[in-house]
């Protein structure tokens, strides 16, 4: 078969973070410290990547702030010819960081938050966090580099969609992800207490359409789907394998940064392959390319070339085969996993949430 170029890289450079949000994409089991990747290790990564054909890389995490090595790997990276988005929660960006990663020629960055009261945003955080976002903001724009921003929404803080748009407005910012939980990892233990209702996401999302209206080309709102009140799964990453990968901080290679939680598949590590192998041959990045694998009923569906059957974490996450059709799909036999958890949030009582902090 025929395997695709990488285009994106998403390099998690560490699984520490100050913050504790109980929808982190980050795996169940974080990699401590000892286990990251050295910068020299970091720097190979990078190379490697620009030889395959990547053009872009997120450094994320965590928090890759916390990497005192992050100018290196930006300017490595820049150096290479590749644009450098990172994604961070804007704890430790001094002003003395914002430059030297502005030096290093930082392309963008994406700064998340959490709610627009400080109040919400650091009950959700775990970490009175939200008004050193606000300073962070503020370097960034001082720097003259794009602020990109997202926050993830859920049960706890749709209800404020409005006041979060305008304060990325005010805070100046060109674009804001307003993200749907998606959920794996930390979001799928916490599931119970972030999943909303459809009337509450019916509400957020026209308070979404008239602010697009509103700010027009001043502010690019992005609406990233709740799939668990769609019919059909989303094509996830764009296909398994084809259009990015990610490192995790340990140096294992993913096609997504949720995967490493698919038990029944082995991932191969920097540390012991080539990139460019991991790529074009290692079993986990071959194991759901193409159609082959498809069980029914994705095997013989029309859609199949639309969705791929939708996300293979969500599939074995909910139903423990990573081959099965996504249980977001209407015709999965496994959709009960989503109904019935919809139907407990429709009909349940609400009081304040008691998470299960990411990293606690
Ligand atoms: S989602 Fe929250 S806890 Fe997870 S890496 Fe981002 S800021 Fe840290
Ligand atoms: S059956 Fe499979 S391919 Fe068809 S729509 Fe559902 S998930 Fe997609």
């Amino acid at each position: 078969m025929r395997v695709s170029l990488p285009y994106a890289l998403t390099a998690e450079v560490t699984h520490r973070c100050p913050l504790h949000c109980p929808y982190c994409s980050n795996p169940i089991e974080l990699q401590k410290r000892e286990n990251e990747l050295s910068t020299d290790a970091w720097l190979s990564v990078l190379e490697q990547a620009g030889d395959l054909g990547v053009a872009q890389v997120h450094f994320t995490g965590g928090e890759p702030l916390l990497r005192p090595d992050l100018e290196r790997l930006v300017l490595r990276a820049r150096e290479i010819g590749l644009y450098v988005n990172l994604i961070t929660s804007g704890v430790g960006l001094t002003e003395e960081r914002i430059r030297q990663l502005a030096e290093a020629g930082v392309d963008s960055i994406q700064l998340s938050v959490q709610a627009s009261s400080a109040e919400l945003a650091d009950s959700i955080a775990g970490f009175r966090s939200h008004e050193l976002k606000r300073q962070a903001a503020h370097r960034i724009r001082e720097s003259g580099l794009p602020l990109h921003m997202n926050v993830v929404l859920h049960r706890a803080n749709l209800h404020q969609i409005e006041e979060i748009i305008e304060l990325c407005a005010e805070w100046g910012a060109q674009r804001l992800e307003l993200a749907n939980a998606q959920y794996y990892g930390w979001a799928l233990r916490n599931v119970d207490q972030l999943l909303p209702r459809r009337e509450q996401l019916q509400e957020a999302e026209a308070a979404y359409l008239r602010a697009r209206e509103r700010f027009g080309y001043h502010l690019e709102l992005l609406w990233i789907l709740p799939d668990y009140y769609e019919d059909f799964p989303k094509p996830c990453m764009g296909g398994w394998g084809k259009l990015s990968l990610t490192v995790a901080p340990d140096g294992r290679v993913l096609p997504c940064t949720a995967s490493s939680e698919i038990r029944s598949l082995s991932f191969e590590n920097v540390k012991e392959r080539d990139l460019a192998w991991i790529w074009n041959d290692s079993p986990s990045f071959n194991a759901f390319r193409g159609y082959d694998w498809m069980p029914e009923p994705c095997k013989s569906c029309d859609r199949r070339e639309l969705d791929y059957g939708g996300c293979r974490c969500q599939a074995f996450l909910l139903t423990g085969d990573a081959r099965a059709a996504d249980p977001v799909c209407k015709w999965s036999p496994n959709r009960s996993a989503i109904t019935d958890r919809i139907g407990s949030i429709e009909n349940g009582e609400f009081g304040t949430p008691n998470y299960a902090y990411r990293g606690r």
